[in-house]
């Protein structure tokens, strides 16, 4: 890399409050981070393979590019925010792609959970195109991002890390270091084994409760309050108990993370026995056709599981 361009760009960021960032990937994540940074007083362009909601940013107060490339010209911080590997791999890297476009210097922060091997691999190759890559996938769910409180794993250089906070800072309000590239990753993938763990059982708590017809409302009350309460309990069981499983987090995509968290344990040489099974209940509900439903819809199928409704 450029060190007087590294150097040039550090100046610039410190200098001016208003940064130019592109954002690539506008769903249920990313649009609502994208308008906090527009909120905060940032120039942000996004970039979605639908238009229709690059626009929605325009209508907040933010541009819409019709392609990687314009989206990230110029750009001094970009964002990608899209489902899986191969999905941050189509927009960073080919002629079209982030890598090929973006100002040396510039930061690429990788918002998206993706297998940890595959950002290391991208972050070499970001580095390699003179970018300054950071892994920082993020928890919190829609609402946390609607709010800009996210809990942000971030893996890559310190002195990158240090560059990204002013951003950072905008969406998140948890912002940890955790150590080189790809380390974001391996956190969130924790992350998910036990956000799905304590969704299987919130939903088996449900189910036994209901099936002994006591208050619901008010035993989550109690149960909230003591041990078992959660941030889990806190958003999904209401959830559970109107069977409103509209996303939040689809269950399609935590069936990407368990699957990353099985494969990176097994190549770790560690057993995770009650993530395997709650892994393979998350892609029994995604293969019968339940992939577009919020990850508390593990309750429909500990319903059934036990001879009660498909409600
Ligand atoms: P989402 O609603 O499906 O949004 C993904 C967006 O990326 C969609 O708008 C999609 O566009 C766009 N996209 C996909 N491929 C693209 C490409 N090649 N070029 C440009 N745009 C592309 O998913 P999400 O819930 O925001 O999740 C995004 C990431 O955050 C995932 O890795 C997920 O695991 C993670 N995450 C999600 C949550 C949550 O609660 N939702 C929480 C934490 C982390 P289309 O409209 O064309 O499909």
């Amino acid at each position: 890399m450029n060190l007087r361009t590294l150097n040039r760009h550090r100046r610039t960021f410190k200098e001016n409050d208003m940064t130019k960032i592109a954002v690539i990937g506008l769903g249920i994540m990313g649009l609502p981070m994208a308008k906090n940074l527009v909120n905060a007083g940032h120039d942000v362009v996004g970039y979605n393979r639908s238009p229709e909601k690059a626009e929605k940013l325009a209508q907040a107060g933010g541009a819409a590019a019709d392609s990687v490339a314009k989206a990230v010209a110029g750009a001094e911080v970009v964002i990608t925010m899209v489902p899986d590997s191969p999905d941050v791999q189509s927009v960073v890297e080919g002629d079209d792609g982030v890598f090929a476009h973006a100002a040396q210097g510039a930061l690429w922060i990788d918002a998206s959970t993706i297998r940890p091997d595959v950002a290391g691999y991208l972050a070499h190759a970001a580095r390699e195109a003179g970018l300054r890559p950071l892994d920082a996938p993020v928890s919190g769910g829609e609402q946390g991002a609607v709010d800009g409180v996210l809990s942000i794993m971030v893996g890559g250089e310190e002195t990158d890390f240090e560059a990204a906070q002013e951003v950072l800072n905008v969406v998140g309000k948890t912002i940890v270091h955790v150590g080189p590239s790809g380390s974001g990753q391996t956190v969130k993938a924790a992350n998910q084994l036990i956000v799905a763990g304590n969704i299987e059982l919130l939903a088996e708590a449900v189910v036994f409760l209901e099936a002994y017809g006591v208050d619901t409302d008010a035993a989550l009350r109690v149960l909230g309050g003591g041990l078992a309460g959660s941030k889990v309990l806190d958003q999904k069981g209401q959830k559970m108990l109107d069977r409103n499983f509209d996303p939040g987090f689809r269950l399609a995509l935590h069936n990407k993370d368990m699957g990353i968290v099985t494969a990176a344990a097994r190549e770790a040489g560690v057993t995770i026995p009650l993530g395997g099974l709650v892994a393979q209940l998350v892609t029994a509900l995604v293969a019968r056709g339940d992939g577009s439903l919020d990850h508390s819809g593990l309750f429909r199928l500990a319903n059934e599981l036990s001879g009660r409704d498909k409600k």
